[in-house]
């Protein structure tokens, strides 16, 4: 019998369209012998799209209003066999969505509530990380209250890093928000700009050099595989949100080159990484390689990827054999095995 698989994407991030492509190149890739896929697109409100209006949202590839808080209804009674929530950054890579799923009882593609949070948060993602052992950048943390009331306090923490230093919002993606920071006198601007979009702001030093960033996929749930490393190269001080959207900026490479025992490190550390978080599923994991020093740092860990047949993660698994068709229908099979 066919599963029937509710393809959730859209939502309400600023990844928004980003998710609309890779929804678009999943629906094409499911095959149709085997699913029976019903897309739904969750507006930049958080309202869930009736199917005329999913379809022109998908099609347009463009924000759509309107929609109804259906979630509940339309995850359980329809009796779905597995939800794809295509979804990145807050409300839908986060643990939100992944809660409201398994309060539905739905089996679902990626990680659950704990690994998708803990993943999404810059901060606790470093805790857990450091916790394991895993080699990173030195950071610290700084809260909006304090922000407001001992501004003092904020760029005394930051200073012990450094200059350069960049300041993250700890929830976002994309690059939104981000700052590298080159001297004192930039420092407020950058944090005004990051407490403007969350809460928590993670301040990190600089690698010691620009570093060469590699990512890697991870396939799989409590046993999982990880596919050849791959580097992204660009023409940017750092890989910004137009750099990241921009077509032609930056370029792929897979296999990475990189010495052979470099690459196995990167692989090993990643798919310690995604059982630290308690990933599971999917993920694609980026570090910093620094070639002058040879440190490698794990920069972040990313639950839900994304996943256009161009995309990084699909890439790294065709130079592993796997199609993007037989990909997508190894996650389905990985949301329903017993764990
Ligand atoms: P996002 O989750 O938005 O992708 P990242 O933490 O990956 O944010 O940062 C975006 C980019 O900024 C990185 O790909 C890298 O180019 C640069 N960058 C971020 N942090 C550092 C750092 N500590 N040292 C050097 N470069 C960094
Ligand atoms: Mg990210
Ligand atoms: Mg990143």
């Amino acid at each position: 019998m066919k599963k029937r698989i509710l393809l959730l994407a859209g939502g309400q991030s600023g990844e928004h369209e980003v998710s609309l492509m890779s929804a678009r190149s999943v629906l094409s890739a499911l095959p149709r012998d085997q699913f029976d896929v019903t897309p739904v697109v969750i507006s930049k409100q958080g309202r869930w799209l009736p199917p005329t209006e999913t379809q022109r949202a998908l099609e347009s590839g463009e924000a759509a209003t309107g929609g109804d808080l259906v979630l509940h209804r339309v995850a359980s009674a329809e009796g779905y066999d597995a939800v794809f929530p295509l979804l990145h950054g807050p409300m839908g890579e986060d643990g939100t969505v992944q809660g409201l799923l398994t309060l539905a009882g739905i089996p679902f593609v990626g990680s659950g509530v704990l690994g998708s949070a803990v993943s999404m948060d810059k901060v606790m993602t470093k805790q857990v990380l450091e916790s394991a052992g895993i080699a990173q950048v030195a950071w610290r943390l700084a809260v909006r209250r304090e922000w407001q009331q001992n501004p003092q306090g904020v760029r005394d923490r930051a200073a012990e890093l450094g200059f350069p230093l960049f300041v993250k919002p700890a929830n976002l993606g994309s690059s939104v928000g981000i700052s590298k920071v080159g001297a004192p006198d930039e420092l407020d601007g950058a944090l005004n700009l990051a407490f403007g979009l969350d809460r928590r702001v993670i301040l990190e030093a600089m690698t010691s050099h620009k570093p060469r960033e590699v990512e890697v996929g991870i396939l799989g749930n409590d046993a999982p595989i990880a596919s050849p490393v791959g580097e992204l190269r660009f023409d940017a001080d750092f890989y910004d949100y137009e750099t990241k959207y921009t077509e032609g900026r930056a370029t792929m490479h897979i296999p990475a080159p990189l010495p052979p025992e470099v690459a196995e490190r990167v692989r090993a550390e990643a798919l310690r990484a995604f059982l630290a978080l308690d990933c599971a599923g999917l993920a694609r994991v980026d570090f910093f390689y620094v070639e002058e020093t040879g440190e490698l740092l794990l920069n972040e860990v990313n639950t839900m990827p994304g996943f256009t047949t161009t995309s990084m993660y699909p890439k790294l698994f065709e130079a592993a054999g796997l199609s993007y068709s037989e990909l997508v229908t190894r996650l389905v099979g990985l949301a329903l095995e017993e764990r």
